[in-house]
């Protein structure tokens, strides 16, 4: 049996339209954390920032928000989110067709991973592209 995969060309970056980064944190113990995180981001990143959700919601085994961004954005925000995410769990995963895959295969973890419920995520969906900022950044990063 060969593998079918074998001389599959690779996929290209083009299939991304956008990334997003999970920030988790648990609402007993570490939201203060994450508050002053998503205002470090604020202050420091062109990215939109969702709302908080303090239950858990989707495919998310924990409270969180979303931080969407566009790929622009990615070698910035990703190695200051490593050094920055402190206790917090973070979920940098890209948006392509395959929310499933995007989420569970494809993804990275900064700090500790957790559980993810991929059934609940579709195998096929439109890309999510990158909307408009609503974050005004004065710092640099
Ligand atoms: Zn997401």
């Amino acid at each position: 049996m060969t593998d079918p995969s074998e001389n599959a060309a690779p996929r290209s970056t083009s299939e991304i339209g956008s990334f997003h980064a999970h920030v988790y944190y648990d609402p007993a113990t570490t939201r203060l954390e994450a508050e002053r995180l998503r205002g470090w981001i604020g202050e420091r990143f062109s990215v939109t920032l969702g709302r908080w959700h303090d239950v858990r919601v989707g495919p998310h085994d924990q409270a969180m928000f979303q931080v969407a961004f566009a790929r622009q954005i990615f070698s910035e925000l990703v190695p200051w989110l490593m050094l920055n995410h402190g206790r917090l769990s973070i979920l940098v995963h890209p948006n392509t067709t395959n929310p499933r895959r995007d989420h569970l295969t494809d993804p990275l973890w900064i700090g500790s991973p957790l559980a993810l419920h991929g059934e609940k995520l579709p195998e096929e969906a439109a890309t999510e592209q990158a909307v408009p900022p609503n974050t005004n950044p004065v710092f640099r990063p």
